[in-house]
Formats: C-alpha cells, structure tokens, sequence
C-alpha cells in the first residue's frame, strides 16, 4: 500500500506554554502510533503527541523556524495554487503554512482550501486554525501562560490545565468546562501571555444567490467536482469509495473512476435493510471492484457508543447518519486506506428536505449552512477509529461554495431534487442512477427503524422515541467522551435500559 498515500498526521494534542514545554498525555479514538513534537521558540515552548499512520513518520505534519512553528493535522487540497505565491519550495503541507504564515500572518488561513486542523506558534501567540467547513474538530483551553489543543476533545479531558478562560466566539464543550471548539472556518489568535483571543473567520458560507444558465451550471459542477475528486486522490493508487447507489456517492465515484481509471467500491447494508442492488448497478457500470458488507441490525447499535466516541457529537440525527458509516470503516480491516464518500452533498441542496418550494427550499439550505457547525459530521475520526482517512469531496471548498450559491431552482428543476447534480453527472452513470430519489443512509441501512425499535421494543411510547433517542446520545457523550470510559466498557443495551427507566419514571 502507498502510505503516503495519508496525511502525515491524523490528529495531535499540543501544549504551548511561555515558560517551557510540558508533553500531555494523550488518549486518542483515532488508531495510528503516537510520535512526540518538542520546539523551544525563542518566546514560547510547542510540545506535542501526534497520532499517525503505523510505518508512516509524521514529519511533514511539524515544521518550525527559530520563532513560529506549525503543527498540522489532515492535508491540503490546492498546494499548487498555495506554493505559486511562494519563492521556496516546501516539502509538506506544514511548511507550507509555516511560509504562508510567514508571509499573510492568520491571514493565510484564508487562502487553504484543505480539511485540516492546526496549531502555530509564533512569538508570544497562538493561532488555532480549521478549515473552511471545520472537518476536522479543534478544541482547546485557554489560560495566562498555556494553551492546550487537540483534534479530539476526549484528549483535554484529563489534562490538569488550569480552568480555561472564557472564549468568546466559541462553543462551549458539554460536560467539560473551560473546553471550547473552534469554530469552522476560524482561526482564534491567543495572546499566551494574556490568556486573552480574539476570533477571526477565514471562510463563511455564501450568503447571495447566482442566476446562471442550465448549460453553464451543470458544467461548473462537473467541473468542481472533477477537480475537487482529483485533488483527494494518490497518483498511481485505487480510489475506495463508499457507495451506497445515491446520487452523491455514484458521482464521487463516476469522478474518481474516470481520474484514476480503476475504481475500489465498498456498500453496507443490514439484515433489517440495504441498497445492495443499487449500489451494484453502479459498480458494475464503472467495474469497480466491489464489496458487500452485512452488520446485522444488533450489532450496529451496539456500536452506538464507537459513533459517540468517535464523533464527540450530541446530535441524535447526526448520530444515526455516522452509525452505519463508522460500522463500515470499523468492518473494513484492509491495512489504512483512504476513502471517498458523497456525504454532505444534501446540505447544500437542501437533499435531506425533500422540498419542492423555492422559498423553503432555499430556506433549508441557509439554515443548515448556518448550523452545521459543531455537528463534527465529518470528523476523521469516524473512520480513523480503523485507522483509514476518509474525505469529502462535496464540501471540498470551491464545490461547496458553488453548490451553496447556486439559486434554487437549480436545485430543483424539472421535479427533481439535487437537479443540477444529477444533469452533471448524465454522461457518467446509467440514467437509472441519475433518477433514483434520494434515500438517507440512515434510512437505506435501516438504522433509525432498529433504533426505534429497540426503544419501543423496551415500552416507550412512540411520540417519546425521538426525545429518549437525544437522552440516550447525551449518556453515551457523558460516559465515553466527558467521562473517559471506553466504548467497549459502555454497553448501548445498559445505556438504553437505564435512560428509559429514567424516563418512564420521570413520565409517571
Ligand atoms: P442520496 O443522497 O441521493 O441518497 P447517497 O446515498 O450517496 O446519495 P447519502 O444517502 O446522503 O448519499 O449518504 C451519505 C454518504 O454515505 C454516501 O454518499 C456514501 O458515501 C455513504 N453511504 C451511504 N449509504 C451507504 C451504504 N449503504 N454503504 C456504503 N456507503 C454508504
Ligand atoms: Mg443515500
């Protein structure tokens, strides 16, 4: 397997603190090996564990001169366009924000189209950076003297940092106070000596809607996603793709066929549900090397905690969308690998919402571009949990702002949902892929169905199933994530049985 085929580094916990290093110690639901990262500058120390791909040195994630250092987590998706404004030549995607740096200051945070997470150290700041979208979660405490960061909040958890200072402009963490996230698109400029940040956004969604004629809008698309694919690919390696026979995935994986000129496809389904057939239309008609995957229904749910850990997210939605996802990643026992899937094109569409009316319909995609943030959706750490690196095509910077600021009836023309999309991709997958309505992933597996199930099956009410589902996702975020258990030691069926005891008694 090409290994560097990966990102250098999937995630870090880092301590800069002005008066000398202090390496934390980390715990981690992404699998890889930890490496350490020890930088005295001249008016701060950067220590740090960094989590990697086995076999695979980090060294392209840290980069430093004699007063700024860089640590980088994820990669970078337009490193062409970033090393045209540079004189040097840098070796991997930490020097290049290190040059970057050196040159715009934060703002060069503005130029990265990537899904990353960073820290820079330089002179007596800190500056805690994510992507545009914030695909890859960020968090930190903040105080006089210490600033602590990691990719994963379960990390911070332990740490006996004193309480960190209030951070305006960031979430707050449930259950650890003083842990806040940094937001999407954001850098948050701490002065170490203060205790003191400031907040700058790098990237916010489109707000203004563009008219464009059928034939230009449907050839952006293609284009975007053509070169959004491209860019998430290893020369001369097989793309993996995660394809359930949707719109969204089919297209990654008709793009990234065509890129590479062979395809690798994976589709799980479940004893109670699958889109097997569909998927398979698809492999066939790119050749893909195709695999089937079958979780029964049961042990899905007994992975609800995995998902939990994994995501650090307290969405229930959210939740049941990663659940057959993070069991597929933890199914696929190949040595890492880096996969493609279509998440996330339905935000931007306004897919999830079925809605014909241009008013709601545009609606819908302003609401969830305004609230996506600290959903962690598309968290690394969901497959890296196996060690593979996963990416997003979709919400690839510039497609992403496409597809946001496309007007409405673009994306519904003609009675069809996601329009555009499918009229980009007619040419490249058979017309009945084109057509086929939109099913959800957690619908297509049958994950809410057994979700409800269970809860029904354990006598809640029907019109309760929705609230005892958030009350049970809350549990598994305070056993597994605030609370430090792991996963294997927190069983979903206990979790279940004592939250509707909780929750029967509460009713009477
Ligand atoms: P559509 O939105 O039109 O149904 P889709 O199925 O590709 O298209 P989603 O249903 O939103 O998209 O699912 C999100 C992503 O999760 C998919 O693009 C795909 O990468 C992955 N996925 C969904 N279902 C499966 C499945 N059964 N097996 C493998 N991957 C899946
Ligand atoms: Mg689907």
């Amino acid at each position: 397997m090409a290994t560097q085929d990966l990102p250098a580094a999937f995630g870090f916990l880092a301590s800069a603190r002005a008066d000398g290093g202090r390496l934390p110690e980390a715990v981690f639901a992404t699998r890889g090996s930890l490496a350490g990262v020890d930088a005295r500058l001249s008016e701060q120390t950067l220590t740090a564990t960094l989590v990697h791909t086995p076999g695979c040195p980090p060294d392209a994630a840290f980069a430093r001169d004699a007063g700024t250092a860089v640590l980088l987590a994820g990669e970078l998706y337009n490193r062409e366009e970033l090393r045209s404004v540079l004189d040097t030549e840098p070796a991997g995607d930490a020097e290049l924000v290190l040059a970057l740096v050196g040159r715009y200051g934060p703002h060069a945070f503005r130029l990265l189209n990537g899904r990353f997470a960073a820290v820079v150290a330089t002179g007596r700041r800190v500056l805690l950076a994510t992507d545009h979208a914030g695909s890859v979660p960020l968090y930190a405490s903040v105080a006089p003297g210490e600033v602590l960061a990691s990719t994963e909040v379960k990390a911070l958890t332990g740490q006996s940092a004193p309480h960190g200072f209030p951070l305006a402009g960031a979430r707050r963490v449930r259950g650890l106070p003083g842990v806040y996230q940094v937001p999407a698109g954001a850098v948050v400029d701490v002065d170490l000596t203060a205790g003191t940040a400031g907040v700058q956004r790098t990237w916010t969604p489109p707000l203004a809607r563009r008219i464009m004629p059928e034939g230009d809008a449907v050839a952006a698309v293609r284009t975007a996603l053509d070169q959004a694919v491209a860019a998430r690919l290893t020369p001369g390696a097989t793309p993996l793709v995660v394809l359930s026979g949707g719109i969204d995935s089919s297209g990654v994986a008709a793009c990234a066929h065509r890129a590479a000129g062979a395809l690798e496809s994976v589709s799980m389904g479940t004893d109670a549900s699958d889109e097997f057939a569909q998927a398979r239309v698809v492999a066939d008609h790119l050749r893909s090397r195709h695999r089937e995957i079958t979780v029964p229904a049961a042990d899905l749910l007994a992975q609800l905690p995995y998902a939990v850990w994994a995501a650090e997210s307290v969405d229930p939605n959210i939740i049941e969308y990663l659940l057959p996802l993070v069991a597929l990643y933890r199914r696929l026992d190949d040595a890492p690998r880096r996969i493609l899937t279509g998440y996330g094109a339905d935000i931007p569409l306004a897919g999830m919402h079925r809605e014909d009316r241009l008013p709601d319909l545009d609606t819908a995609v302003a609401y969830d571009m305004a609230t996506f943030d600290g959903l962690n959706e598309m968290s690394p750490v969901l497959s890296a949990l196996s060690g593979h690196w996963s990416t997003h095509p979709y919400w690839d910077r510039e497609v992403l702002d496409l597809l946001v600021c496309l007007e409405a009836g673009l994306k519904r023309r003609y009675g069809r949902d996601k329009w555009v999309l499918r009229a980009a991709l007619a040419d490249a997958l058979p017309e009945a892929t084109v057509k086929r309505p939109k099913l959800g992933v957690h619908e297509g597996s049958g994950t809410t169905s057994s979700f409800s199930a269970l809860l029904t099956g354990q006598g809640v009410a029907e019109q309760d199933v929705e609230a005892v589902k958030a009350q049970v996702v809350r549990e598994l975020f305070d056993l597994t994530v605030a609370g430090g258990r792991r996963p294997d030691e927190v069983s979903t069926d206990e979790v279940v049985r004592s939250v509707v005891e909780r929750h029967t008694k509460d009713a009477a």
